[in-house]
């Protein structure tokens, strides 16, 4: 029988009480042998989570000396989950303690962020009577910072081949000096998919707070549709553009191994979840958007001048300029003579805008330049639009309807994603209005 990996969220192993709900799940079914866990994430809105106050501990170590302030705590909140999982004889003081001195002499913001998953899989493991694996002896990372697969899978196989059951901290690994490095926020979904294309999962599970993808963000609509089936190309563009449910580079271990993953509610087990598989019928009627996310705070630098298209170099200069201030940019739309960069706000703080557009006049000598700023992206995705006749008209008619001012429009190659550019303060209604053209009303 080929395993089942399961990772769980910060949401589902908040307390004991949800850790207990866990617990079951895992051993409701022998195929589930390995379960890759977050650290303990909100108890309640307006709570902090764990790796919250790590960070907060890793300044704190950094300026006085000590984290004994907020290190604090967390020895509460793990006391107290050993306590509500009834583990009087485990001794967490002890392995708290470690921790403590550990981050005051390390001071590394990576080594004291990974330590909620540590102490977590250190807990749920003593409770399920799970062997513990430490991602550090399994999970590397190469020279250049990224994810070292040759070395980890087989080292991660042959390690689990060694344990009936075990659990995995998620989030971190070793680099390639023998540190402990994290993956960014929200990692732990990429480490379940690692372990579960390492094992040749036969499918890996994703435990949440949501019965599956939802169509949006159940932020901004109020439950919204569950996505039944999803591809992996929709799941990428979708958690991309911020539908955080899945960490969007979770999508590329698991992909390569043809390994389906199934999104599944913690509280709710009983919900069939949403299924995501490496390839579905693309455009079967009655399917012609899966799914809509965003995210806000984007600067859009326009740029203008005939002939631009006969000009030899003239997107590599610009692409130039922003690959020496090591600035990512999220898209690039093009006409004929036009070309756009849309770039995150945040790389763009402290007068590097002015910096940027003055060095871009000197290199390209634009004849008009147009900076737009304060602009959210949504993207409507969806295989089926490629085969449905007027979707985009659908689309920008809901969107005028609504009174909502699309300054930019960005539809890419593969027909899968229509992206549009608004004002930040339009964004919740822009999500909203399409939702309702394809989803509320059934015309989907
Ligand atoms: P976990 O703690 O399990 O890693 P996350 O908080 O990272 O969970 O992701 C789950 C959350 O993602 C949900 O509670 C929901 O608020 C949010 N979310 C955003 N977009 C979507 C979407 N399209 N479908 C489902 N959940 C979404
Ligand atoms: N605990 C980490 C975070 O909060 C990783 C994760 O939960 O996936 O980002
Ligand atoms: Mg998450």
């Amino acid at each position: 029988m080929k395993p089942v990996v399961c990772k769980f969220g910060g949401s589902s192993l908040a307390d004991g009480t949800n850790i207990l709900k866990v617990c079951e799940i895992l051993r409701s079914d022998p195929a589930r042998k390995y379960a890759v866990v977050s650290a303990p994430g909100k108890r309640y809105s307006g709570d902090t989570k764990v790796t919250d106050l790590l960070y907060e501990c890793y300044r704190e170590a950094k300026e006085k000396g000590s984290c004994a302030g907020t290190f604090a705590k967390i020895r509460t909140r793990f006391q107290s989950i050993v306590d509500e999982l009834g583990m009087s004889s485990f001794n967490i003081g002890a392995i708290l303690d470690e921790t403590e001195k550990q981050i005051d002499e390390k001071k590394s913001a990576d080594f004291t962020a990974s330590r909620g998953e540590y102490l977590n899989a250190r807990v749920i493991a003593a409770k399920l009577g799970w062997t513990f694996v430490d991602a550090k002896d399994i999970i590397f990372f190469k020279k250049d910072g990224t994810f070292d697969e040759e070395k980890s899978y087989p080292s991660i196989a042959a390690r689990l081949k060694e344990c009936d059951e075990a659990v995995i901290p998620g989030f971190y690994g070793t680099d390639a000096e023998g540190n402990i490095k994290t993956f960014s926020r929200g990692g732990s979904d990429i480490s379940g998919s690692i372990v579960a294309r390492a094992v040749n999962a036969d499918l890996y599970e994703n435990w949440t707070d949501v019965s599956g993808f939802l169509a949006c963000d159940p932020r901004i609509v109020n439950s919204p549709e569950r996505i039944e089936v999803i591809s992996f190309k929709e799941l990428r563009e979708l958690s991309y553009m911020g539908a955080n449910v899945l960490h969007a580079d979770s999508i590329f271990p698991v992909r390569k191994g043809d390994i389906p993953i199934k999104i599944k509610n913690t509280f709710r087990p009983q919900d069939p979840g949403t299924l995501i598989l490496p390839s579905k019928k693309y455009g079967a009627p009655g399917n012609t958007v899966t799914g809509i996310a965003g995210k806000k705070d984007f600067t859009v630098i326009f740029l203008e001048k005939s002939m631009m298209n006969g000009e030899i170099g003239f997107a590599r200069k610009v692409l130039s300029i922003l690959e020496n201030h090591k600035i990512c940019f999220e898209h690039m739309p093009s006409g004929i003579d036009t070309l756009s960069l849309v770039i995150e706000s945040r790389y763009l703080n402290g007068g590097l805008l002015e910096e940027l557009l003055s060095e871009i006049r000197d290199a390209v000598h634009p004849d008009y330049v147009r900076v737009l700023e304060n602009i959210a992206l949504v993207a409507t995705v969806g295989h089926g639009m490629a085969s449905s006749i007027g979707t985009s008209a659908r689309l920008f008619k809901a969107l005028s309807e609504a009174g909502i001012n699309v300054r930019m429009i960005d539809q890419g190659s593969s027909e899968l994603n229509i992206i549009v550019g608004i004002d930040n303060d339009d964004y919740e209604k822009c999500v909203r209005a399409i939702y309702h053209e394809f989803f509320a009303d059934k015309k989907n």
